[in-house]
């Protein structure tokens, strides 16, 4: 009995390590302002001297500029993430702006690392993430100008401009380096390739048409 129940606690405390170290660790120091000239490794960013941190460190300007949305999706992301705002190094949180083109898309994408809580300023989107295996639902929403959704992290998820003008929203992310795996890169655009046949038989397609999309990415 005392031998079920030491192992029954060391399930909860394996469990409960284990949800813990899926997330960005909590800060040891109130801040550790990223040192970009340094390549001492931890995880996440070298530390600035406290002496040498300025306010700027903990500044990113020019979020309320649109941008410019002229590529072939029609939508373009302004990421303000450890890699433009020195300060967010080890805090756990990142934002990004994202401005649409009239039927503009996110294309299907996740974050390794991130939860993303997006809220639509200007315009409306649909938007949708799909669950894992084996139900793979797909679910999916309209948002409004104030809405407020969210994409758990890891999974597949998009958004599309589904109003008549340009729309703008803003996603926190739940990491200072969230990552982005877009799909269509990932698997088509492989840097070496994914050996076409392999492709062939996921997608259960002739071999000629995994090339002509590898061709594409
Ligand atoms: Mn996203």
């Amino acid at each position: 009995m005392a031998k079920q129940f030491s192992l029954l606690l060391s399930t909860v405390a394996l469990s409960l390590c284990c949800i813990a170290f899926a997330f960005e660790p909590s800060p040891l120091q109130d801040f550790c302002v990223a040192d970009a000239s340094t390549s001492a490794r931890v995880n996440g960013l070298a530390c600035k001297t406290t002496a040498s941190v300025q306010a700027s460190d903990f500044l990113f300007s020019g979020l309320h500029m649109p941008a410019d949305t002229k590529n072939p999706f029609g939508a373009t992301v302004t990421p303000v993430t450890v890699t433009q705002l020195p300060g967010l190094n080890t805090l756990g949180i990142a934002l990004a702006r994202i401005d649409y083109a009239p039927k503009g898309v996110i294309v299907p994408h996740s974050h390794p690392r991130a939860s993303e809580i997006i809220t639509v300023l200007e315009g409306s989107l649909e938007v949708g993430f799909v669950t894992s295996n084996p139900e793979n639902r797909h679910i999916t929403k309209t948002l409004h100008k104030g809405d407020v959704f969210v994409f758990p992290i890891g999974l597949l998820h998009y958004q599309r401009n589904v109003g008549d003008g340009y729309a703008v929203s803003i996603s926190g992310l739940s990491s200072q380096n969230p990552g982005v795996i877009t799909a269509t890169n990932a698997i088509f655009g492989s840097k070496p390739d994914i050996t076409s046949d392999i492709l062939a038989k996921s997608f259960q397609v002739d071999q000629s048409i995994v090339e002509n999309l590898q061709g594409k990415f």
